[in-house]
């Protein structure tokens, strides 16, 4: 079954933590051997799995994304003006899959999973699909 739940993001760009609203999820499927897809149906969103335990490493990631895709860049053409959000997400990607072993998210220790909106605030969608194994 296809499973969503909401994200409100507070600013322009947001990172935030979605491990347990995936964990719940997953919890409440019962399955406890599988895969899930969690994607971003948003072109100015992503989905990533990194560091939960630091939030100076989200931060790092935020400032890097800044210095390697400028906001401002007057060779940008789309028309909407958001085109470094459009291009950190194309970059980073809409969707991961994570292993469910025992009926748990397979994750390293200081691992999450995080959706990145680059063009907030915005209210956000995440689909989450659990697939059966044998
Ligand atoms: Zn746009």
């Amino acid at each position: 079954m296809l499973q969503s739940f909401k994200v409100k993001t507070t600013r322009h760009t947001s990172i935030v933590n979605i491990t347990s609203s995936v964990r719940e999820i997953v919890s409440k499927s019962g399955v406890k051997d599988g895969v899930c897809v969690v994607y971003v149906p948003h072109t100015t969103a992503c989905v990533f799995i990194n560091e939960a335990a630091d939030p100076d490493v989200v931060r790092d990631i935020t400032y890097a994304l800044e210095k390697i895709v400028p906001w401002n860049d007057p060779n940008y053409e789309h028309g909407e003006g958001n085109s470094a959000a459009h291009i950190r997400s194309a970059v980073i990607g809409n969707s991961r899959m994570v292993i469910i072993d025992n009926g748990e998210l397979v994750l390293g220790t200081w691992e999450g999973i995080f959706l990145g909106e680059f063009d907030g605030p915005r209210e956000r969608k995440v689909y989450v699909k659990i697939l059966k194994g044998s």
